[in-house]
């Protein structure tokens, strides 16, 4: 199906989301609830390093009416920074992409343990170790977990500042991660048969050449698409990722990367149609 051909009516379309099977504040069928009410003609369910939330959204999307495309953020690296590949249309039940996906969630278990011994030690803290609810309420668990309890003990007025005091590069919380390669990422998501999309890549911290080199590692590697289309961009970015797109031969994306309700500037489903001359990836994709 593919929605943005010429002629073809222009429908909502969101392919990055997350529910509380990682980091999202929603279940994944008050997800789909929400894309309803949204409008939304086809959603993708894409949590970090767990499929976990699919088999609830796709049912709720069945009921609803919404296209479900099955997917899951990967979490990876390159030259030394985090990267996220969006895996869509997945086979979810692939083993090597669930062994894949296992092993950065033990990576991650033990990135938010280590964390949490950590803050128990900070002052601020005063022995109270945050990641212990996290690890034990189950669920993908991220340093984005550890700022929101941060912010509900007071120690943080938001997520932002919880990240610039305690969580992010150099602060007293902030814990390395080695995450598997680029190519690994890439390799678990073709293997399920999915298409490798590069997320959020003018988030990073690379000069506009090393992410012209990113993008042709990423396509050397089999990446299909780079997202484009995202909420609160630039026209400055959205013109310097078309252009790696062209470059490099990847085709566009739409994600909203939406977390929760209470963040205004990633709303779900708010997106804008993809320039033309690039070829939206959601016309490789069936939904369910
Ligand atoms: P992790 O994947 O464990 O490093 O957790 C990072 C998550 O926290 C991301 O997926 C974002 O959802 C969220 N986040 C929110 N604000 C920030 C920030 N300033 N820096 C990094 N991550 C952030
Ligand atoms: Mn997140
Ligand atoms: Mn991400
Ligand atoms: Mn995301």
């Amino acid at each position: 199906m593919a929605v943005h051909d010429t002629g073809a009516p222009f429908r909502l379309v969101d392919l990055h989301a997350h529910s509380h099977c990682s980091d999202g504040a929603l279940a994944p069928a008050a997800l789909v609830a929400l894309a309803a009410q949204r409008g939304l003609a086809v959603l993708a369910l894409t949590d970090h390093d767990t499929t976990e939330g699919c088999a609830e959204a796709l049912a709720a999307c069945r009921t609803a009416g919404i296209g479900f495309i099955p997917g899951a953020e990967l979490t990876c690296g390159w030259r030394n920074q985090e990267i996220h590949v969006v895996g869509l249309g997945l086979e979810v039940a692939c083993g090597p992409l669930q062994a894949q996906l296992s092993a950065v969630r033990q990576q991650r278990h033990e990135r938010i343990a280590a964390i949490g011994e950590r803050l128990a030690r900070h002052p601020a803290c005063d022995g109270w170790n945050p990641a212990t609810g996290i690890l034990a309420a189950g669920g993908v668990p991220t340093r984005l977990h550890v700022a929101r309890a941060l912010v509900a003990r007071g120690l943080a007025s938001g997520v932002q500042p919880a990240f610039d005091r305690f969580l992010g590069r150099g602060q007293p919380g902030h814990v390395p991660a080695q995450w598997p390669a680029l190519e690994d990422a890439v390799q678990a998501i073709l293997a399920a048969g999915g298409q490798p999309v590069l997320a959020h890549a003018h988030r990073y911290r690379l000069s506009n050449g090393a992410l012209g080199q990113l993008c042709s590692a990423f396509r050397s590697v089999g990446g299909t698409a780079l997202e484009v289309s995202l909420p609160g961009i630039s026209p400055n970015d959205t013109a310097r990722l078309l252009r790696h797109a062209r470059l490099t031969g990847l085709a566009g994306s739409v994600a909203s990367d939406f977390h929760e309700p209470g963040v205004p500037w990633r709303p779900l489903g708010r997106l804008d149609k993809l320039p033309d001359g690039i070829e939206p990836i959601l016309s490789r994709l069936q939904p369910l």
